[in-house]
């Protein structure tokens, strides 16, 4: 039988930060369908959820492929409804300096990030707007607004995400449709981690707070914009960022 509960998709969700919005969200009430490249991370993430009494649904695929994307959203949708919650979240990370970046490299970075945040707001947009009303959500970085060495590809997509916010947000509230984007400083995640040692310590050194974030705090951030109490946010960048980037 179908679940009662608001139907919430969120991609990259095997790992880091998509992890926690799919625990969170569970948490919050909202049936889950947890995506991700790797369906073992997917089945681990959705079964987390399911034992701790909530309802999730996992399924693999590629945000950056028509296809992958279609089978996503219409597992979300037979098996827990409409969505009315979308999180694009998912995405990668990879660093070169300008001179070495290969146009393979952009391509994968605009692909899993723009193409992908594309491809699933338009699977899910049309449902929302025939029923006048949710809620978008897409992680981007605050490397998408001051920019980042050795990450063109990377702070280039990330823009570009807060870009399409603001515009799909214009075009979509007053139908019912809130959208709204998430720019995280540095979060103790795996893509992260990935990152070396001197980096991480100089970033800390830097940070007011003096250290990263946790994914859980970048989840409560899109908890938020996903209830009515961020019922006026409209476009805007939300940034959990131990005050790195301040606007
Ligand atoms: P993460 O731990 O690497 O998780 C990202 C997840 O997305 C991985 O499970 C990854 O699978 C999956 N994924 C990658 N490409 C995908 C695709 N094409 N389709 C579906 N799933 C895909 O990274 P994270 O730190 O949690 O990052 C989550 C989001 O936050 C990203 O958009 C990232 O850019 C953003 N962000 C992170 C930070 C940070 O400091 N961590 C800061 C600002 C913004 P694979 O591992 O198999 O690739």
């Amino acid at each position: 039988m179908m679940s009662q509960k608001p139907s919430a998709i969120v991609t990259g969700a095997g790992s880091g930060i998509g992890r926690a919005i799919a625990l969170r969200l569970a948490a919050d009430g909202y049936a889950v369908l947890v995506n991700d490249l790797s369906e073992d991370r997917a089945l681990s993430v959705a079964s987390e959820i399911v034992e701790a009494g909530g309802a999730a649904t996992a399924v693999a695929g590629d945000v950056a492929r028509p296809e992958d994307v279609a089978v996503v959203h219409a597992a979300a949708v037979a098996a827990h409804g409409d969505v009315a919650l979308l999180v694009n979240n998912a995405g990668i990370a990879h660093q070169a300096a300008f001179e070495h970046l290969e146009v393979g490299d952009f391509d994968r970075m605009f692909a899993v990030h723009v193409r992908g945040n594309f491809l699933m707001t338009k699977a899910v947009l049309p449902s929302m707007l025939a029923r006048g009303e949710g809620v978008i959500i897409n992680i981007a970085s605050q490397l998408g607004q001051i920019g980042g060495i050795e990450l063109v590809h990377y702070s280039g997509a990330k823009a570009a995400i807060i870009g399409m916010t603001k515009s799909l947000a214009r075009e979509v509230s007053s139908r019912g449709v809130r959208v709204n984007a998430v720019a995280p400083g540095p979060i103790n995640t795996p893509l992260v981690q990935g990152l070396s040692a001197e980096w991480q310590e100089r970033k800390k050194r830097e940070l007011p707070l003096g250290r990263f974030g946790e994914p859980d705090e970048v989840a409560a951030t899109v908890a938020f914009l996903a209830s009515p109490a961020a019922s006026l946010f409209v476009g805007q960048t939300l940034g959990p960022n131990s005050g790195d980037v301040m606007l």
